[in-house]
């Protein structure tokens, strides 16, 4: 098993991560990154360790950052794995303003090539174990938990766990694509495999797994707590918010601005359990 981990420099801006799994019989890679350009590159890593040819991608899940690679693979002949469910907030404006979106985040000259490829050939819902070349990975949707489309990906064999942007490293973890309490199921789900290694979708490899299950959890569960206690006093959501930090204006996926998203969507969340309209939370 090998983890591609991306720059960290930049905080969550940086360059995801990405893993593959060398059998007997093909690789499987986990995950594409976010160009063609970032693919190849990614390529060309696994052609210095094998010439086997990439049997399969599985996405983590639709979001450009880990998949705008994948028609390198697709090219290669490469099948995918992936969530049926491709609906992401940044997709609302249609497929064409995705992609003209993500042009300004990496340039042109990356953007080369570019085609979607995220369509699963193999669609997983629930769980579903690829068996290749003497190893095995168990595929599985943990729930709408960072997005509509999440898989994780398990290697039981090394207790290894790809969890996707259930758990970044470097900044936190979004849910305004998905939900709090799915991702605290989720994490639930994480602790009851005990992995050895996570492989997080961004930032490094935690020495400890359970520090940063528990630091995500913390996070969302004292987000929570605080927009609750907000609404039960009435304050609206800008008061709400009044004591997160200003969102940096030159950087638009800042980590202040990620914690002031994440808080919107709580509390949206919040008041929708307060005023009895979702018996769900
Ligand atoms: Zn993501």
């Amino acid at each position: 098993m090998y983890a591609a981990i991306g720059d960290t420099g930049l905080g969550s801006e940086g360059r995801p991560n990405a893993g593959f799994v060398v059998t007997r019989a093909g690789v499987v890679v986990i995950d594409a990154l976010a160009s063609p350009q970032q693919g190849q590159q990614l390529l060309s890593a696994i052609r210095r360790v094998t010439s086997e040819p990439v049997a399969w991608l599985v996405l983590t899940h639709h979001h450009p950052d880990h998949h705008f690679g994948a028609i390198v693979f697709r090219r290669l002949g490469a099948k995918i794995i992936a969530h049926p469910d491709r609906r992401v907030l940044a997709s609302e404006a249609g497929e064409d303003a995705l992609t003209a979106d993500w042009v300004r985040v990496v340039g042109l000259d990356a953007m080369r090539g570019f085609a979607f490829a995220d369509t699963p050939d193999r669609p997983v819902t629930g769980v579903d174990t690829l068996r290749l070349g003497g190893r095995m990975l168990v595929i599985r949707h943990p729930g709408a938990a960072h997005s509509a489309g999440d898989l994780m990906v398990w290697l039981p064999e090394d207790r290894i766990l790809f969890a996707g942007d259930l758990l970044v490293e470097d900044g936190v973890t979004m849910i305004v694509d998905g939900s709090s309490g799915e991702l605290l199921r989720a994490l639930g789900a994480i602790d009851s495999l005990h992995p050895r290694v996570v492989v997080p979708g961004h930032g490094s490899i935690p020495s400890r797994t359970s520090d940063l299950v528990n630091r995500t959890r913390s996070y969302i569960n004292g987000l929570r707590t605080e927009i609750r206690s907000a609404l039960e006093h009435g304050l609206p959501m800008g008061r709400a918010m009044a004591s997160l930090p200003p969102a940096d204006q030159t950087r638009p996926v800042s980590f202040n601005s990620r914690r002031r998203r994440n808080a919107v969507r709580v509390y949206l969340e919040e008041e929708r359990a307060y005023m009895g309209l979702d018996s769900a939370q």
